[in-house]
């Protein structure tokens, strides 16, 4: 049994958000740190629900893919238990298992995420100046997630993949910056286009598209197209003479709707079939746990959902006015 939409997209990625709380502020995610306020409304799914949640989504509706995020997943009190867990049904299915982190909570425990199946560990990172670093993420842990990049580089996440959201006139002036630091190591630098969401003050004029990107790291470095997986968000390119890849996500220039293969399960439990999806779900895993629904049950619900998932996202400006859109509480 697969999850397939309307437009006959099937669904093999899921994003689970751990936590909605974050230890950063950064300007484009959490500007207002109003999260931190809902905290205590918040009543997130369990370990053992997660694991039922896993399970199901492996186990009947061939899910090939899963990927924590948040907020940010390591703020979750003992998420290394929950990993464990989930290394078994990481095995017994051969899940590709991924993680999106700040960095700011693993040191010195990338080898962990290794022993427990992780394969894709992506790391944000917006700026190289400690200042900057600061500005961004209201914390100064610049030199602390740089160590982390190396560390999981020495402990096989290869390659490690470094996001970074650009907006003009905060970081656009690092493009190069970052693609000359990357030289020699097997990192793969992602330059995220600005996402507006209800509650970020996203501006259009702080938005950089992947062309512009693309066209200043031409005039230092020659990008060879890589061809992508059918279903991949980003643009990979091999720069001549370098070791790693830079990619661009290009989700609003030129969004890649038609291959979507993601759903997505917010921190408290509500199954969202996009990102960008607006008001309340009405598929929610706690209240289906709690009524005692069987996996039969639960798949049918979600065999309803997805047939109302849209066939592409509306316009940033109209994304910058949604509500019920929060990045953390859905999972970026
Ligand atoms: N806290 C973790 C982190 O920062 O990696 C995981 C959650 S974060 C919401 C997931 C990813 O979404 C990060 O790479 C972050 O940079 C990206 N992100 C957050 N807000 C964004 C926005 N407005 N536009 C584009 N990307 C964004
Ligand atoms: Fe936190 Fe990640 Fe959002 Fe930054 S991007 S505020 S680290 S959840």
């Amino acid at each position: 049994m697969n999850l397939i939409d309307n437009y006959n997209r099937k669904h093999d990625y899921l994003r689970i958000s751990l936590t909605d709380k974050c230890n950063f502020n950064c300007i484009y995610c959490n500007p207002k740190n109003h999260m931190f306020k809902d905290m205590q409304k918040i009543y997130l799914l369990t370990f053992e629900e997660i694991e039922r949640i896993v399970k199901l989504f492996a186990g009947k509706l061939g899910f090939r893919k899963v990927r924590f995020t948040g907020g940010e997943p390591l703020v979750r009190k003992d998420v290394f238990n929950l990993f464990e867990q989930i290394s078994h049904i990481q095995k017994d299915y051969g899940l590709k298992l991924g993680i999106t982190t700040n960095g700011s909570l693993v040191e010195n425990k990338t080898d962990l995420l290794k022993k427990y199946g992780f394969h894709n560990l992506n790391i944000s990172l917006d700026t190289l100046d400690r200042v900057k670093f600061e500005k961004i993420t209201g914390k100064n842990d610049l030199e602390k997630v740089m160590r982390v990049i190396n560390e999981a580089e020495k402990n096989g996440f290869n390659p490690v993949k470094v996001n970074v959201v650009v907006i003009k006139g905060i970081n656009n002036d690092e493009i190069l910056d970052f693609i000359n630091l990357f030289k020699n190591r097997n990192i793969n630098i992602r330059f995220i286009e600005f996402m507006p969401f209800g509650s970020n003050d996203w501006q259009r004029n702080g938005f950089i598209s992947y062309k512009e990107m693309k066209k200043l790291v031409e005039r230092k470095v020659k990008l060879i197209p890589v061809v992508n997986e059918k279903n991949a968000v980003a643009k990979d390119f091999q720069i001549a003479g370098h070791l790693g890849k830079v990619s661009f996500i290009t989700s609003i220039s030129e969004h890649f709707c038609s291959t979507c293969n993601r759903v997505r399960i917010s921190s408290d439990g509500k199954f969202r079939v996009c990102l960008f999806s607006q008001g309340e779900s009405y598929v929610n895993f706690k209240e289906m746990f709690r009524a005692g629904f069987t996996d039969d049950m639960i798949i049918s619900k979600l065999n309803d959902a997805i047939k109302t998932k849209w066939g592409k996202h509306p316009d940033p400006e109209e994304l910058a006015n949604a509500v019920n859109n929060n990045m953390m509480a859905i999972g970026g």
